[in-house]
């Protein structure tokens, strides 16, 4: 797995101290990224939020509008290209995880 977050973080840390003089300890964290499971194994990877609204079938009959909010992760690092996960994991698409109430 490459390196980018990190570099990148502190490429922008960098950058945010000398924009602001005087400044110390500047941590900088990109947001973006969730953990998933490879080979049994949790790993941190790029991930974009994801907002889903339908129409859902009730019980007695009616309907009901649901909002909830999921993460699909990233196959490739959206900076360099690389594979997140190994070529024998690969799904055909990026996979959505199961949504979350928000
Ligand atoms: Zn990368």
């Amino acid at each position: 797995m490459c390196n980018c977050r990190k570099e990148l973080e502190t490429a922008l840390a960098e950058h945010y101290a000398r924009k602001n003089p005087g400044i110390s300890n500047v941590q900088i964290e990109l947001q973006g990224y969730g953990f998933s499971i490879v080979d049994n194994t949790m790993v941190m990877i790029g991930c974009m939020p994801y907002k889903v609204q339908a129409v859902h079938p009730k019980k007695d009959g009616g309907h009901s509008e649901k909002r909830k909010t999921g993460f699909m992760h990233f196959k490739h690092c959206p900076f360099c290209g690389d594979l997140y996960l190994p070529a024998k994991t690969q799904p055909e698409a990026a996979t959505p995880e199961p949504a979350h109430a928000g």
